[in-house]
């Protein structure tokens, strides 16, 4: 899921890296990217336009942060916005005051009710909830049986009307279950309705009667991931014939484009409020519009790292630094102020962890020796100042005197001068353009 909306996002990105500031046409050519690529993975239209407009009006805008360099700010802004889409905050179940909180499921036939039904009954479990399922869909012949099955697997209790007594009337059917679950305790029901392969009127009568009779504290809307630009209009037409207060995105593991996941949001109003993500029991979790985002746009936990930079860097030393290191004449100091900038941002490990892509330097980020940055800057402090201003001076005599004042071999001095050269001659290429969206001040 997402794959492809992934690699169109990061290659619009991608065409940011090494410049200075945005320009207009700039700003331009990274949004019609971003438009495309939301389009083609089935984003509905005017959720498409309203994105392109924000993120445009941000990034020409005013916050022109001293701590991020402009891809990585079109990343946070386009991050920003994806969440904002996805729903911003996480929306948790309302439960009722007076239980059982009921929970009534719609949704087209096929687009995972009765799974749902199943797995949601085993989260409620997993939060301490005693719930129970009723099967009122009585349309599918064998949706009842089916419910017991994943109510079996989930160790949930099922309500399904007895052959012959009550077949037929799901209404009768859901209140009945409502009115067990009372006898017998259950704090949640869950209520598994009838859908169809289109949307018709008959079917919403149904539901909107079943939600008249029930009174439901939820109403959760499941809808197919994968049904690309129908989900609009399914979407809508439940809306209009049920309301519902929550969404359920069912088949976020599938590999079509998922435009369902990015409109029904602004479409509807309503939340999303749980994923699925498998057949398997529990391939489900409550859904966060900000993990959701983080993950599209294949980030890790990049985006922290960008916040926390912004956050701990003092802007105004950065644009100076910065200045001073694009025009070649980075000193030893630098390196200095960009270690101990690092050291503001927490441990070392911590960072490389939040870097996507670093989980398979796993174990070298495990063992890396913090105390080697202690030694980096005694090392530096030993300099004299002409030495950091110019490292060249550094000859072997005074490679053997900095070793002795930092209480270190001869050898971390060597290595410490000539990572000093190697990142001088990577920051000089970076200025001749071409540079990556680095984080700044860390070079590389
Ligand atoms: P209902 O008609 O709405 O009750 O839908 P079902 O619960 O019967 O699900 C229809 C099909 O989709 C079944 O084969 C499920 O196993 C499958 N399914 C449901 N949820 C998911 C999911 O999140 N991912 C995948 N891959 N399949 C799912």
């Amino acid at each position: 899921m997402f794959d492809t909306l992934q690699d169109r996002l990061q290659s619009a990105f991608k065409s940011l890296r090494g410049k200075g500031r945005l320009s207009e046409a700039d700003i331009d050519a990274v949004a019609r990217e971003i438009r495309v690529a939301l389009l083609d993975a089935d984003v509905a239209v005017p959720v498409v336009r309203d994105f392109i407009a924000n993120v445009k009006e941000r990034a020409r805008g005013s916050e022109v942060s001293q701590a991020l360099n402009p891809a990585q700010q079109v990343i946070k802004i386009v991050n920003d916005e994806l969440v904002t889409i996805l729903g911003g905050e996480t929306r948790r179940i309302q439960y009722a005051k007076n239980p059982p909180t009921v929970i009534m499921l719609a949704g087209l036939q096929g687009a995972g009710k009765t799974t749902l039904a199943g797995k949601l009954g085993l989260w409620l479990k997993g939060q301490g909830k005693s719930p129970m399922l009723v099967a009122a869909d009585l349309q599918r012949p064998n949706a009842v049986n089916q419910l017991q099955v994943v109510g079996g697997q989930a160790g949930v209790t099922v309500f399904a009307p007895e052959p012959g007594n009550g077949i037929g009337d799901p209404v009768k059917v859901a209140t009945d279950g409502l009115a067990e679950a009372r006898r017998t305790l259950h704090d949640v029901v869950i209520v598994d309705t009838a859908g169809r392969l289109g949307i018709d009127a008959e079917l919403m009568q149904q539901a909107a009667d079943i939600r008249a009779a029930v009174d439901p504290d939820e109403v959760l809307f499941v809808i197919d991931a994968m049904i690309g630009q129908d989900a609009v209009v399914t979407a809508e037409a439940f809306l209009e014939g049920v309301d519902f207060t929550g969404v359920v995105l069912t088949k976020l593991d599938g590999d079509a484009r998922g435009g369902a996941a990015l409109s029904v949001r602004s479409i509807t109003g309503r939340p999303i409020m749980f994923a699925s993500t498998g057949e398997k029991l529990t391939d489900f979790d409550a859904f966060h519009p900000d993990r959701m985002a983080s993950r599209i746009l294949d980030m890790g936990d990049m985006l922290t790292l960008i916040e926390q930079a912004e956050k701990a860097l003092d802007t105004e030393q950065a644009a100076k630094d910065a200045e001073r290191m694009l025009g070649g004449r980075f000193t030893m100091d630098d390196l200095l102020t960009q270690l101990e900038g690092i050291a503001k941002l927490g441990s070392m490990s911590k960072i490389m962890g939040m870097i996507p892509g670093m989980g398979q330097y796993k174990d070298q980020i495990n063992n890396f020796d913090e105390r080697e940055f202690d030694r980096i800057k005694a090392i530096i402090k030993s300099m004299t100042p002409a030495e950091r201003d110019n490292p060249k001076l550094i000859d072997g005599s005074r490679r053997t005197r900095i070793s002795k004042g930092s209480g270190t071999q001869v050898k971390d001095v060597n290595n410490v001068v000539d990572q000093f050269f190697a990142m001088r001659k990577m920051m000089q290429q970076m200025s001749k353009g071409g540079g990556m969206p680095g984080m700044p001040g860390i070079p590389g």
